[in-house]
């Protein structure tokens, strides 16, 4: 047999398609990008809010625990501008008694067990985030800048989330201009961003002046028609799940959602095999991870340079990790 093969058109298409969306595109094109900015820069970006979806809300809220490398809906609800004590939260619950602890700690004098037990109680901590539905005013898209993009979701900490609502409800006169997202009579956003030590400021964020309406027939039709359903950003598992995740966190259980287990595959190839219980992540706290012996961390550290995983499910693992800077770059 000589002679080439057949290009197959419709294979490279999808091949063109799969790494359309794995990339930057996909999952943070349905986001606001916030401006990148160095130290010492300010970057803006501005947008204007759409109002609510026919039986929608303007916003959803949710809290997120960091906790196991997962992200774990916290289940209480925002009731009157609270976050509902009297629903029940393993994670919470644990996140609280840390805070007890470290102050007890601190009353006994054991400054370096209570730096230890605030630090884990941040590492959990619910960070709250709230979603709109917007369209960015003006946006470099594939190297030109477009107008009006979207409708994109505007994922906003607590900060740009309170700069909305007083905008819309402020008892103080000077802070108020009512319905922002009015059709005719709204308001744009300038979202401003700084890097003051190290961490994203929005403190100089603020409405425009002069209210403007949203745009002409056309957009207005195409965003009735293309909103996100912010409801998604909003998933609760039941409670066995949150504590099963505590339990992990606590290195009580190991963690089946990691297929690969170390500890294992470690002991089959050395010739011993270890028992269950030392399978602790291992980004569980040092004051639980007593189990493993100073000569497994030694073998986990070769088994992982050597053993290493496939190219692209590193990558995979780094857009990931790019979401994840994307939704929490505010707090
Ligand atoms: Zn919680």
């Amino acid at each position: 047999m000589t002679g080439f093969g057949a290009l197959d058109l419709e294979g490279v298409q999808a091949e063109d398609n799969r790494l359309k969306t794995k990339g930057q595109g996909g999952f943070l094109d349905q986001f606001v990008p916030m401006p990148e900015v160095k130290p010492g820069q300010t970057g803006e970006v501005t947008v204007r809010i759409l109002p609510p979806v026919k039986g929608g809300k303007l916003f959803q809220y949710n809290r997120i625990h960091q906790i196991n490398g997962r992200k774990v809906h916290c289940p209480r609800p925002l009731v009157n501008g609270k976050w509902d004590r009297d629903t029940p939260c393993p994670i919470c619950d644990y996140y609280n008694s840390l805070w007890r602890q470290a102050d007890k700690a601190e009353d006994e004098g054991n400054r370096n067990l209570a730096e230890e037990l605030k630090k884990e109680a941040r590492s959990i901590k619910p960070i709250e985030r709230y979603y709109y539905n917007a369209i960015v005013r003006s946006m470099v898209v594939d190297g030109k800048e477009q107008l009006n993009v979207g409708p994109r979701i505007l994922s906003v900490g607590k900060i740009l989330h309170q700069m909305i609502i007083r905008a819309i409800v402020s008892e103080k006169p000077q802070e108020k201009l009512g319905d922002i997202t009015n059709i005719e009579t709204g308001y744009d956003f300038i979202i401003t961003k700084e890097l003051r030590s190290d961490f994203p400021n929005y403190d100089r964020s603020k409405f425009s002046l002069q209210s403007s309406p949203l745009g002409d027939k056309d957009l207005i039709k195409h965003c009735v028609e293309s909103m996100h359903d912010l409801t998604k950003f909003r998933s609760l598992k039941p409670i066995e799940e949150l504590k099963k995740e505590l339990a992990i966190h606590r290195g009580l259980i190991p963690d089946d959602a990691e297929k690969f287990n170390v500890d294992d595959f470690d002991a089959e190839y050395a010739g011993q095999r270890t028992t269950a219980s030392a399978s602790v992540p291992a980004d569980v706290p040092a004051q639980t991870t007593e189990t493993p012996t100073t000569e497994s961390a030694t073998a986990v550290e070769t088994a992982s340079t050597e053993a290493a995983p496939e190219v692209d499910d590193i990558a995979i693992e780094s857009d990931e990790f790019l979401q994840d800077l994307a939704e929490f770059q505010q707090d």
